[in-house]
């Protein structure tokens, strides 16, 4: 099945260093940007999906997030806006960022992947809500892959991956 939904993680994943950095901070990695675009031009959506616990403690205005994530390229952006220990339903690796996406889109989960830095909070979101995880070397890298079981892809960068989604979207149009 052809790729249709791309969610993405933005700490360490569009830019940044793993951790959080504030948006006029925020530098993303060469290739990034393209690559989101690219996705959007073959008519992916492209959806940010992030735990920014700032918001909960009045350090980061979330309107002001979610547009910076529109100026980067994507569609919509999905974020959980509280704190850690507020035991919210929607704080990756819990999916409720996803259901969130599902209530105002139509998509099934074997259409998404999701994209991201982070064993703990990314790849392991993308199994539980039975998603194609695709982690990247950047931000994170390794950290925290020993706590985490199941499958995924590995690519070196969000550019990578971009790659992979159009490679394999190809890949699905000439097969049947
Ligand atoms: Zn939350």
């Amino acid at each position: 099945m052809p790729i249709n939904i791309v969610f993405v993680d933005r700490d360490g994943t569009i830019g940044g260093d793993g951790h959080f950095t504030p948006i006029a901070e925020f530098v993303p990695y060469a290739g990034s940007v393209e690559g989101i675009h690219a996705l959007r031009a073959a008519g992916l959506q492209v959806f940010a999906l992030t735990n920014q616990t700032r918001i909960a403690a009045g350090e980061l205005d979330e309107a002001e997030l979610r547009r910076s994530f529109l100026e980067l390229g994507c569609s919509d952006a999905f974020i959980c806006p509280h704190a850690e220990n507020a035991n919210c339903d929607c704080r990756k690796p819990k999916t409720g960022l996803v259901t969130q996406a599902h209530l105002k889109y139509h998509f099934s989960n074997q259409e998404a992947v999701i994209i991201g830095d982070s064993y703990q909070a990314d790849m392991q979101c993308a199994n539980r809500a039975g998603i194609l995880g695709i982690h990247v070397a950047t931000g994170r890298g390794a950290a925290g892959r020993a706590d985490v079981s199941g499958t995924w892809v590995e690519c070196a960068d969000l550019a990578a991956a971009a790659d992979w989604i159009l490679r394999h979207n190809r890949r699905e149009k000439e097969g049947d």
